[in-house]
């Protein structure tokens, strides 16, 4: 059944580029507008993540072409598809291969997509549950999943470190992390949030000030066998002084700075590494078997308090407010559910 066939329009959230700078607005599109894509997609969910922080406020360059569809995560049903994988019917989830940014994304009520890109959604993950993990949480995975990949096993002679732990990927690594029973240590400059951080399964929290200087030599006291960096900058270099022998740091976002400004000694004394995290381009062999594992360890409670719910237009102010480290945890946008 082609159960999208009478809709002749749907609702986005369309940006703009005028003189004064990016314009956005809700919008009824007619369904000519979609773009190109071999599946049609009723959008339920999307969610907000640091990058659609940046495209809604045209920082960074990420976006090329206006008026465009931001929103770099979706989850919904499939409602048309020319592409033997998918049926109308279907629930998947869409994040990365830069949809969002150069492709229209999920800030949609629908969406036209490559099918390339899309997981179908075990029995037990809801389109909103997906995205309440959606980007952050599946790069808060992949990076467990590689610290794993590296030795990293739990245990309180383990410490496992997160950075940004109050923020989308530390929450949602805290969360996965704490499920696996690693010993957690959460970092975060908002201490307001330590006793949700420990509910979220972290067994410790420091302040983020401890990390955030420069390291005053080469080499500190051992602390972390692993560690999930959202923020990288100065924290990442600190925390690379700080690794155990043999110790491994998924590098995943710049939250506090791009520069890395260190030296090798701790790879050539240590023996420690340095994981580059990619969830956008992540091939989707790898992709499937995060989302596999995601479904056997999820929690249904957690997640949800980890989670916010914002209306499709709410997003515009929270904007601002997720590039400075004030949104805590995840965010879903109905999108139109
Ligand atoms: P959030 O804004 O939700 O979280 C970032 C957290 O970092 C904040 O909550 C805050 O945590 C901490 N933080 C913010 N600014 C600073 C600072 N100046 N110094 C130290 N800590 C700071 O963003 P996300 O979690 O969604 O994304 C985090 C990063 O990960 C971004 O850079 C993003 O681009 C990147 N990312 C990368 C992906 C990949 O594929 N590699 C995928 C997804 C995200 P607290 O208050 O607890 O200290």
């Amino acid at each position: 059944m082609d159960v999208g066939s009478q809709a002749m329009s749907f609702t986005a959230l369309v940006l703009d580029q005028s003189d004064d700078g990016i314009t956005a607005a809700v919008n009824e599109l007619a369904d000519d507008r979609l773009p190109e894509g071999n599946v049609t997609i009723s959008v339920e969910w999307s969610s907000l993540n640091y990058k659609d922080g940046m495209i809604l406020q045209g920082i960074g360059r990420l976006v090329r072409d206006y008026p465009h569809v931001p929103g770099i995560d979706m989850a919904g049903t499939v409602e048309e598809s020319s592409d033997d994988r998918f049926q109308p019917g279907d629930r998947v989830a869409l994040t990365g291969w830069r949809v969002g940014e150069i492709h229209w994304g999920g800030y949609a009520s629908r969406a036209r997509v490559n099918a390339d890109w899309l997981v179908a959604l075990p029995d037990n993950i809801s389109t909103r549950q997906a995205m309440a993990i959606g980007t952050a949480g599946f790069t808060g995975m992949q990076a467990l999943m590689a610290l794993e990949g590296a030795g990293l096993e739990p245990g309180p002679q383990n410490p496992l470190l997160v950075t940004g732990a109050s923020g989308g990927v530390g929450g949602s690594a805290v969360m996965w992390a704490g499920l696996a029973g690693h010993h957690v240590v959460a970092s975060t400059g908002r201490p307001e949030n330590g006793d949700d951080l420990l509910a979220l399964g972290a067994a410790e929290i420091i302040d983020r000030a401890e990390l955030a200087d420069k390291p005053s030599r080469p080499m500190l006291a051992e602390r972390w066998a692993g560690c999930i960096d959202p923020v990288g900058g100065e924290t990442l270099a600190h925390v690379l002084a700080e690794l155990a022998y043999g110790g491994s740091v998924a590098a995943c976002g710049l939250a506090g700075g791009s520069g890395l400004d260190t030296t090798v000694i701790p790879f050539l004394l240590r023996g420690v590494s340095l994981l580059g995290i990619d969830s956008v381009m992540y091939p989707s062999p790898e992709r499937h078997a995060v989302w596999s594992h995601i479904s056997e360890v999820i929690d249904a409670p957690l997640l949800e308090a980890l989670t916010s719910e914002v209306a499709l237009e709410d997003v515009l102010d929270l904007a601002p407010a997720i590039l400075a480290g004030q949104v805590k945890g995840r965010t879903v946008v109905r999108s139109g559910a």
